[in-house]
């Protein structure tokens, strides 16, 4: 079933790659498993996903502990709270909801201990929404700069969320943004290739406007059930 899921998911990558003129291997699948438990990543890794995303850092260091980073390379794509960082320093892959360069600090610190970069991308608010998280786009490209200037953080690209309406269509323009941002760095020399963009509703739309990854659950698992209640996370 997942492994059916995986196989459809990738033909519609391969697919949005070549109506867009990009080669599939421009864009890495990430499998987003929150809610999930880890017998069904472990089925996902068999399948042949390397990328898992998790939103909360408690439920992640709970996935981590059991299955390691040998095989699996762990993104944290939810709000993140500077205070969780350390648990998370050692071995996470990407951040990307980097929103402020308060928190890029604190990475970066994290970065300094452990004697690597850590690699983040920053998140763009694209709907507007004030309930969703991230920079408004016009203060995207200064918080960059800011990012730039910490010698611990790798700032690599941008992360949205897009307004997950019926039509897919209705990303486009969200999607667009972040592509209008990165080209526009591009033209003060500033090399930006990673946009996260796309997830089950959207990743077709988000490919056509230069995702390099896609963050899909319910694609690949099905719907989540039951929400776990994230008001115990507390360390
Ligand atoms: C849950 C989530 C996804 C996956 O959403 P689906 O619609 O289930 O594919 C992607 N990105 C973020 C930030 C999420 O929270």
């Amino acid at each position: 079933m997942i492994a059916e899921n995986v196989q459809n998911i990738r033909q519609r990558i391969v697919a949005a790659c070549r109506r867009a003129g990009r080669s599939h291997e421009d864009v890495r699948l990430i499998a987003v498993t929150k809610t999930f438990r880890t017998a069904v990543i472990k089925e996902a890794v068999r399948a042949g996903v390397s990328d898992f995303g998790e939103n909360y850092v408690q439920e992640l260091c709970r996935k981590h502990d059991e299955l390691g980073d040998a095989d699996i390379r762990w993104h944290f794509i939810g709000h993140l709270q500077s205070n969780k960082l350390r648990y998370i320093a050692g071995w996470i892959h990407l951040i990307h909801s980097v929103d402020s360069v308060k928190l890029g600090r604190q990475i970066s610190a994290w970065g300094e201990r452990s004697g690597t970069p850590m690699e983040v991308l920053v998140e763009v608010n694209t709907s507007g929404e004030t309930t969703k998280f991230g920079v408004p786009p016009a203060s995207a490209p200064a918080l960059v700069k800011d990012l730039l200037a910490l010698p611990f953080v790798k700032v690599t690209g941008f992360m949205t969320i897009g307004p997950m309406l019926p039509d897919p269509e209705q990303s486009r323009p969200a999607f667009r943004i972040l592509r209008e941002l990165q080209s526009g760095l591009r033209q003060e020399g500033i090399m930006l290739p990673r946009l996260s963009m796309g997830m089950t509703g959207d990743f077709e739309v988000a490919i056509e406007e230069g995702a390099t990854m896609v963050r899909i659950g319910t694609g690949i698992f099905g719907k989540r059930e039951k929400r776990i209640d994230h008001r115990q996370e507390s360390a």
